[in-house]
């Protein structure tokens, strides 16, 4: 393949590099946001005895129908304005396929998660990034002129936001919507861990879409991402799916959990109280700062090179997320998920004693 393979593909490909996570064998991982309680041992066996009763030589039901109305059950949204994906980036890559074409332009807040801007500059749209304040809120004066000059088809709000963990103000956001000549996407993957939904803001804006996600709260394994939104706008966003795009697994794995979830919410309370345990005693050490979360993780930043302190978090036998390396406003940042108490201690631990 001469120039190295790249001759092939978008010129757009180049400047991109593929997810990577850390390797984590033998590490407390911290790392990636996830709930860090498998479900117990009675949802298990419950989850493995619907598995066995699954035909696997048989596609999955295409519109997850049953699964979609326990899902309305719990949002309170017509199962006809629900869509269903491996995960929310597959939901994510959906709406931009849907959107895209000549001179389409993805307007964004900085930093967000990045997968929103990755996906945007593989299937090649321009992507318009708004600097957030410096307490990580909404710039709206900044939001309303950047809109008017680029029109975007899409823009999308994490709230909380990751990778720094706040909620952004509904207010802002709303009226944001009614004046957006696209759609806006709000990304409630953390919504569980903030108390609250924006799921009642669709009956007002035909334009808004809500994504959520069950890999936060207990089940990433299974990739389950849910879209809420206008039943019209679903009907045509489903054009777009691919036919199978949820497996038969995680199709009855998350009815079955859903439909008897009361584990996840003292999961959801343990780590609601940990978070603020941690957050508590990570500002007690010097030259640590400590951003305010509405998540499952704590973005903090020090006074030393982060990719110092993730090498001795590392060696101590805990894995982070090393945020320096982004240009901005993450300079010196790390990110912790909040893990159960023993994992969260020996965090602490590791934290005393690069900072004691
Ligand atoms: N949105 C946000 C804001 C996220 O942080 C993540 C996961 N890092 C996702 C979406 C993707 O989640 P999923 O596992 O549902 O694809």
């Amino acid at each position: 393949m001469s120039g190295g393979g790249g001759d092939f593909f978008r010129p757009e490909l180049r400047q991109l590099r593929a997810y990577g996570a850390e390797a984590a064998e033998g590490l407390i991982k911290l790392d990636a946001n996830e709930n860090p309680c498998p479900p117990p041992a009675g949802m298990m066996a419950r989850i493995a005895a619907a598995a066995a009763a699954l035909e696997l030589n048989r596609y999955p039901d295409p519109e997850a129908a049953a699964l979609r109305r326990v899902i309305s059950a719990r949002s309170g949204w017509a199962p006809e304005g629900i869509l269903l994906g491996n995960g929310s980036d597959d939901l994510i890559l959906l709406l931009l396929a849907a959107c895209g074409g000549e001179g389409a332009t993805l307007l964004v807040p900085a930093p967000t998660f990045s997968m929103y801007r990755h996906i945007a500059l593989s299937l090649g749209w321009r992507v318009e990034e708004v600097p957030l304040t410096p307490s990580f809120q909404l710039d709206e004066a900044e939001l309303m002129k950047r809109a008017a000059a680029c029109s975007p088809r899409l823009s999308v709000f994490a709230s909380p936001n990751n990778p720094t963990g706040n909620l952004f103000d509904r207010g802002v956001m709303e009226r944001y919507i009614g004046v957006a000549p696209g759609i806006v996407v709000i990304d409630e993957a953390y919504h569980d861990f903030a108390g609250g939904s924006v799921v009642g803001m669709l009956g007002r804006h035909r334009n808004l879409v809500v994504l959520q996600t069950l890999s936060k709260i207990g089940l990433a394994a299974l990739r389950l991402g849910i879209l809420l939104a206008d039943t019209d706008l679903v009907a045509e966003l489903n054009k777009v799916r691919l036919p199978y795009n949820v497996g038969s697994f995680s199709q009855v794995a998350a009815r079955t959990v859903l439909e008897d979830s009361g584990f996840l919410e003292s999961q959801i309370r343990m780590i609601l109280e940990e978070r603020a345990r941690v957050a508590a005693a990570l500002e007690r050490l010097p030259g640590v700062t400590v951003f305010p979360s509405d998540a499952n993780f704590i973005l903090l930043r020090t006074d030393r090179h982060s990719r110092t302190v993730f090498d001795e978090l590392r060696r101590s036998g805990v894995l982070v997320r090393d945020l320096g390396g982004n240009p901005g406003m993450l300079h010196g940042c790390l990110r912790v998920t909040v893990g159960v108490p023993a994992e969260n201690d020996a965090f602490l631990a590791a934290m005393r004693a690069a900072f004691g």
